[in-house]
């Protein structure tokens, strides 16, 4: 259903995505570890056209496009399957909760007003801020920002929602409430690439976790073949960093 190929991605002379190859099916939770600085990011915003790939290719359902080669329709045609969740969560700070939900499903995917509206409620109900609605960013902590920008990459029902590091910027005590959310979304069904370095989110919630080092995917598995029996040396040091 979503097929990433050979993707390549330098900054100057720096090869930082060497060769990356993915597919996804339907409603499927993948994970990427890997330590700082071996392109999790780079990869994940290139899928996302965030960052322009030197080559490779992404397809979702049929439609394909090549790195490089694509026109600005097909690039917009596909962007429109995809949700991304950043790290600092990336919200419009002079709009509402609510507003900033419904603004993509209006400039982007042409909803009324309405339509836009009662998904929004629908949304903040199902992440647990009914009543947060009218709240600026600013009044929310970041464990409720974090859970606004999910139900904003979730409102337009897209194939695939991108995670980028979504609990890095928060309290410890705040992880929790994101994970709960993230569990909802996989158990809606809605397939997720998450990069993030909560190992018990990978452990408990993935179908498949990916090692990344070095601009490669070194080793990937099922979470218990990665966790419990790493094939790869690079794969078991990382891991005994968090044991
Ligand atoms: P972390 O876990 O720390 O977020 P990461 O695995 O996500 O790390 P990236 O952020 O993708 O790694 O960075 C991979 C490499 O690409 C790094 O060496 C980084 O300095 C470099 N890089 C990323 N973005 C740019 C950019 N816009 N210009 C130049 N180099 C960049």
């Amino acid at each position: 259903m979503i097929e990433v190929k050979d993707v390549h991605k330098s900054f100057n002379d720096n090869e930082v995505i060497k060769g990356v190859s993915l597919s996804l099916n339907e409603g499927e939770v993948v994970t990427i570890l890997g330590p700082s600085g071996s392109g999790k990011t780079t990869f994940l915003r290139c899928l996302n056209f965030l960052e322009i790939a030197d080559s490779g290719s992404i397809t979702i359902n049929d439609q394909k496009v090549t790195f490089g080669e694509a026109s600005v329709d097909e690039v917009l045609q596909l962007r429109r399957k995809m949700g991304m969740v950043f790290q600092n969560y990336a919200l419009f700070l002079n709009k509402t909760a609510k507003q900033n939900i419904m603004e993509p499903m209006i400039l982007v995917h042409g909803y009324s007003q309405q339509q836009a509206e009662e998904r929004a409620e629908t949304l903040l109900q199902a992440i647990g801020l009914p009543e947060h609605g009218n709240y600026y960013p600013s009044q929310l902590s970041g464990g409720q920002k974090q859970r606004i920008g999910i139900a904003r990459a979730l409102a337009v029902h897209p194939t695939v929602l991108l995670f980028d590091e979504p609990t890095a910027a928060l309290d410890p005590e705040l992880v929790g409430e994101v994970l709960k959310v993230m569990k909802a979304v996989k158990a809606a069904g809605v397939a997720m690439i998450v990069v993030t370095h909560e190992m018990q989110f990978a452990y408990e919630v993935s179908d498949r976790v990916i090692f990344m080092a070095d601009g490669v995917i070194v080793e990937e598995g099922s979470p218990q073949q990665i966790f419990e029996h790493p094939k790869e040396s690079r794969t078991q040091a990382f891991l005994d960093r968090f044991t």
